[in-house]
């Protein structure tokens, strides 16, 4: 069960014999990179071509749902299934032909390993078999480098925080390629947080966006602790016990505690999980004196964190950047950007490229 949720671009095929002819009529000098990405449980392929998306195509895999959670073994054979369809959709949409590539990319980590593996085989063999060059991307860096999308861009140095549902970072950006972590999550990513939160609460998976929705029509009421961490490390494992705890004990007095009080409830974590990641990345700012301000990952999509971080904005005369809804998730074209950075400065990857883990993403409980 497949879902392609974004597509952006146009096609004009045509089938020849069997074979799928693209139209294009645009100048060969262009450089185009096919991207693909398969990190997690999105099967996602972008098309860039000097430096523009001109498509990003992501098929979600609504299995998961069923099993409170990504299913890594599931993931894998799904973007098998999907890998193909979605190539061929992305190169559709582009109006762009096998021909005209450039370069293949691909994620190659952090990621769950099965996933990774069919995405950096399938865009291994597309580069071996048309004779390109091969770009493998860091999936960290491509969601940081989703801010050269689109217009407005930010300026070097920035910070971007840096908020999946695998990781929680942030990161003091000097140019398209010099990065430095300068601080992340001890154990939970803050898209867990939302996750986690929301199973206690008997949401459906992935809860984080179902909270954001709840929690519009709720009221912050009731407090969870602040971890207090040193520097610019983050930590979710706590909230997700007191809420634990909350809840049982609230369902001793009414067992239909969370029933009747579900917006308040959601609206009460979110206000803490926004308040821990706004604490950070103001200290942050205020430590490195840059007002230059990112927001990527799946979790930047929240509206409570961004009315949160644009009242910062204004208070604290920050510029902030989030990226188009469609290139916060997990997506191709934010890997079809990073990899076009990398095609200008020469970085190839060898064919040998293993997928890594490292920084491991969330699977389910
Ligand atoms: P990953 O790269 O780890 O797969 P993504 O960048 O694709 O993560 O983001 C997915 C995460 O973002 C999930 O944990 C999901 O719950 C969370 N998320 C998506 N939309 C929202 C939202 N509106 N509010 C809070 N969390 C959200
Ligand atoms: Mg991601």
């Amino acid at each position: 069960m497949i879902r392609i949720i974004q597509g952006l671009g146009s096609a004009r095929p045509d089938n020849r014999g069997g074979n799928m002819v693209y139209f294009c009529g645009m100048s060969p000098s262009r450089k185009c990179i096919l991207a693909i990405e398969s990190s997690c449980d999105d099967t996602s392929a972008a098309v860039i071509c000097d430096g523009v998306i001109l498509s990003n195509v992501i098929a979600a895999q609504l299995i998961h749902a069923d099993y409170g959670g990504i299913v890594p073994e599931v993931a894998s054979r799904m973007h098998q299934e999907n890998i193909t369809l979605v190539v061929d959709s992305a190169l559709q949409k582009a109006n762009v032909n096998l021909s005209e590539l450039d370069a293949v990319a691909c994620t190659a980590g952090p990621g769950l390993l099965g996933s990774l593996t069919v995405g950096l085989n399938f865009a291994k063999a597309m580069a071996l078999g048309l004779g390109l060059p091969f770009i493998s991307v860091n999936h960290m860096r491509a969601h940081v480098l989703s801010h050269f999308i689109d217009e407005p861009k930010p300026e070097f140095p920035f910070l971007n925080l840096t908020v999946s549902g695998g990781h929680t970072q942030i990161v003091l950006v000097k140019s398209y390629s010099e990065m430095e972590v300068i601080g992340q999550t001890r154990d939970d990513a803050a898209g867990e947080a939302f996750d986690k939160s929301g199973k206690i609460l008997g949401l459906k998976y992935p809860a984080g966006p179902l909270i954001d929705k709840l929690a519009r029509e709720g009221n912050p009421v009731y407090t969870f602790p602040i971890p207090q961490i040193a520097g610019y490390d983050f930590s979710f494992s706590g909230l997700k016990t007191a809420i634990m705890y909350f809840i049982r004990d609230q369902k001793k007095v009414d067992p239909l505690f969370v029933d009747n009080h579900l917006h308040d409830i959601c609206a009460s974590i979110q206000n803490t999980i926004v308040e821990i990641l706004a604490r950070k990345l103001l200290a942050a700012s205020q430590a490195y004196n840059i007002r230059e301000i990112g927001i990527a990952g799946g979790v930047a999509a929240n509206s409570g964190l961004r009315k949160r971080l644009k009242e910062m904005a204004n208070e604290n005369d920050w510029k902030i950047y989030f990226p188009a809804m469609q290139y916060c998730t997990d997506n191709a074209g934010m890997i079809a950007m990073a990899a076009y950075f990398q095609y200008k400065d020469g970085e190839f990857s060898s064919l040998d490229t293993a997928p890594y883990v490292g920084g491991c993403k969330r699977h389910r409980a």
